[in-house]
């Protein structure tokens, strides 16, 4: 079978492409005749590399296919090899760069590069799927066949030679398919060979004129007899088709079928036949010591010799049978080696790629959790700012709340001066510092007159009204500093920090007279509005609180009695309170 490798290089690296223009015409027909006519080939190889007309790219690609298939045909693999390894792995056109790789393929196996060969199968099997033309995948699945029957591997040959047997349209692709199919299911031995299409396959390789593999089929056919313990059969099939086998001159097919005949020959006790076949068979695979035929031709020359009574020759034969056989369970082992390397390759190729992709998971999970990390942190981030701002709010809110309620419990609601609970308090301590600081502090106290009048005759809402108009004229009077608050009902009082009685008197009288001025007009009537005033200073000792408050209402008292509309100074009970400070006596009165 390895002789067949040859034959099928030569047969199958593909079908044309397809054409354009002039140079794509003569590129179609030397694709076309490339296996046929060799001088037409090389001619047509000569004038493609001499046309002046523009070629594609693509049309230099088939050229450059043309030419290692011109290489491969002279012997020059390396060359050849070369290109196809350029083509197959460059090529912008999946078709051209599986045609390159099936050629390839072939080329490898013809120069037993296993493993390499079976390397660059992998890689062109799995463009396939992405060449159109049937009979261009079908040689690329073909070289596959050739090659895994060659290293062994019948089950992937059976397969691959199967699959294009089924899909192929074209006899001579038929032809070899079947034969390769033929050489794994003989090797597996799984089916009946009986069942197998031998002549058939032999009838349509001869109808196509591809006597070669004609050859190779009939040799399948006569090993089938043999087997099935019919050796007289098996070597009349191979006498049978002998003379073509010669007329092919191809050593590899002359000396298997040769090596055959001399076994069966053997088998059948026709010695005389046994030792020409033989020997013929050891002339043919002479350089060919991998081939079992003729290792078996060796052994077949020492029997006979040994039949003979010729220990001297057996001896000699038996030397080379064992030498031929050693360099064949050799070579037998290599192409198995070969196999089982390239698939380890694979193997441990599929596991890197895995674990590059387990290592990418793992690095996305990775990267994935550091987002979620990220995401998370910045989720506590904003619930922080959230937290805080609503403490915020929440401060902000309680601190005005307090202060809405402070100035609640401190402001009279009518008139929005102090009330009396926060007069009192704060008059207290303006007081004490007053004294602190040596500084006189005098106390006013005022009550309009007659407000009763007021309310009775023009209502309580026009009363409201005076009493907020009084405190608003009264404090645009009074300084910064000064202590401004109601009492109770219609009973005001001031505090003036830093002012003695005779500075007090004054703005008593300012107020007064603010008061007196109010244009009632905007509560729907014209009526008076005053008010009596009493003052007393406090300094020193004297700057009690309710002993102000009790003095200066003293002198409000007489000024209600004195008429009204006035201001009364009580006097001051310290003796440095002299009378220079206020002018009259006890009281003043100011109308
Ligand atoms: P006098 O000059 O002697 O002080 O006479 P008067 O009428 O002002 O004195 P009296 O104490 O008899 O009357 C005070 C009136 O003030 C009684 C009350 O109805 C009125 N009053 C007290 N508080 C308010 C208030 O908030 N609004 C109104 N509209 N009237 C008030
Ligand atoms: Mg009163
Ligand atoms: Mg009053």
């Amino acid at each position: 079978m390895r002789a067949l490798v040859a034959a099928i290089v030569l047969l199958f690296c593909c079908g044309p492409l397809p054409a354009a223009e002039d140079f794509g015409r003569l590129l179609d027909r030397a694709d076309a005749i490339r296996s046929g006519d060799r001088a037409r080939f090389e001619a047509a190889l000569a004038a493609l590399r001499e046309h002046p007309g523009p070629a594609s790219p693509a049309q230099r690609e088939r050229l450059d296919f043309l030419e290692a298939f011109a290489e491969a045909r002279q012997g020059d693999f390396p060359a050849a090899i070369v290109r196809l390894r350029a083509l197959s792995a460059s090529s912008g056109d999946p078709a051209m760069r599986f045609r390159a790789g099936a050629f390839l393929v072939n080329t490898l196996a013809g120069t037993r590069e296993f493993a390499e060969g079976l390397r660059v199968l992998d890689a062109t099997l799995a463009l396939a799927d992405q060449v159109d033309d049937p009979e261009v995948r079908n040689g690329g699945l073909l070289a596959g066949a050739v090659l895994y029957n060659q290293v062994g591997q019948y089950v992937l040959g059976r397969e691959l030679a199967h699959r294009v047997a089924a899909s192929s349209r074209e006899p001579r692709t038929l032809c070899v398919a079947r034969t390769v199919g033929l050489e794994a299911e003989l090797e597996l031995s799984e089916v009946p060979l009986r069942s197998l299409p031998f002549e058939e396959t032999i009838g349509l390789c001869r109808a196509q004129g591809e006597l070669i593999v004609a050859g190779f089929a009939s040799g399948y056919l006569a090993r089938r007899y043999a087997a099935e313990g019919d050796p007289a059969r098996a070597a009349d099939v191979l006498r049978g088709v002998l003379d073509s086998v010669e007329a092919t001159g191809y050593p590899r097919l002359v000396g298997e079928i040769h090596g055959l005949l001399a076994s069966y020959s053997l088998a059948t006790g026709d010695r005389a036949a046994a030792e020409r076949h033989a020997r013929r068979a050891v002339e043919q695979g002479a350089g060919i010591s991998y081939a079992q035929p003729v290792v078996d031709a060796h052994h077949t020359l020492h029997e006979l010799a040994l039949a003979r009574g010729d220990i001297g020759a057996a001896l000699g034969h038996y030397r080379r049978y064992a030498q031929a056989d050693k360099a064949f369970l050799d070579d037998v082992k290599a192409r198995e080696l070969a196999f089982q390397m390239v698939r380890h390759e694979t193997l441990q190729k599929n596991q890197t790629i895995e674990l590059l992709n387990q290592r990418n998971d793992v690095l996305e999970l990775e990267q994935r959790l550091a987002r979620q990390a990220a995401a998370n942190s910045r989720l506590a981030l904003v619930l922080l700012l959230v937290l805080l701002a609503s403490i915020g709010f929440w401060a902000y809110k309680i601190k005005r709340l307090q202060m809405a309620f402070r100035r609640l419990a401190q402001v009279d609601g009518l008139t929005g001066i102090a009330n009396r609970h926060h007069f009192t308090g704060q008059a207290a301590e303006l007081l004490a510092r007053a004294a602190r600081e040596g500084m006189p502090a005098t106390l006013l106290m005022f009550d309009l007159d007659l407000f009763k009048a007021i309310n009775d005759r023009h209502g309580h809402a026009a009363g409201d009204w005076a009493l907020r108009q009084v405190a608003r004229s009264c404090a645009r009077d009074l300084r910064e500093g000064d202590l401004f608050g109601r009492l109770g009902g219609e009973e005001f009082a001031v505090l003036l920090p830093g002012l003695d009685a005779a500075a007090a008197l004054a703005m008593a009288e300012r107020l007064r007279a603010g008061i007196e001025e109010i244009d009632t007009t905007p509560a729907g009537a014209r009526f008076p509005i005053t008010a009596s005033f009493g003052l007393a200073e406090g300094r020193g000792a004297s700057a009690d609180l309710d002993a102000l408050l009790v003095r200066a209402d003293r002198a409000l008292y007489r000024a209600k009695r004195a008429g009204r509309n006035r201001v009364e100074v009580e006097r001051s009970p310290t003796p440095d309170a002299g009378p220079g400070d206020i002018p009259g006596d006890s009281s003043l009165a100011v109308s």
